[in-house]
């Protein structure tokens, strides 16, 4: 049995109490609109169980999410006629989660958009990214 969370606006979506845009739907995932794009044809994948973040997922549902998630790409493409498709997902409020149940953004993009996600600068300090990532790396083996 999937966990649920009955206060979680993308729960009440996955149990049809809360109508969606739905695009798709397998036994573990579901896809609908996004009701405030940043494109038209943007997407929202999750899991059909509540998981609060990324890290929360299990992961034997990883190679149902990332099927889903290529062939709605796909698909959104396609009938947008988009460039270029962004997979976002963000995880807890400082990075800009608003719904506390876990989901990726498929957003369809366009040369012309003139969207620009994210600013990133280079490592100022050669040795805090070796650092940096020998700290990553250990927590790992
Ligand atoms: P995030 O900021 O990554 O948590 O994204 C949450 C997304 O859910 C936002 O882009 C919202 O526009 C979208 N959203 C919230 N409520 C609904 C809803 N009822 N139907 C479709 N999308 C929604
Ligand atoms: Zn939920």
């Amino acid at each position: 049995m999937e966990p649920r969370d009955s206060g979680c606006i993308f729960c009440k979506i996955v149990a049809g109490d809360i109508p969606c845009a739905k695009v798709f739907e397998s036994e573990t995932c579901l896809a609908f609109l996004d009701i405030a794009p940043v494109n038209e044809g943007h997407v929202l994948v999750l899991p059909k169980g509540h998981y609060a973040t990324l890290m929360d997922i299990p992961g034997d549902l990883g190679g149902d999410l990332v099927q889903t998630l290529s062939q709605v790409g796909r698909a959104v493409m396609e009938v947008t006629g988009a460039d270029g498709l962004n997979l976002m997902q963000n995880n807890f409020e400082a990075a800009g989660q608003l719904v506390d149940h876990a989901h990726f953004h498929l957003i369809p993009r366009f040369s012309d958009d003139g969207l620009t996600l994210w600013a990133q600068a280079a490592y100022d300090d050669q040795d805090k990214m070796n650092r940096l990532a020998a700290e990553i790396a250990g927590l790992l083996k």
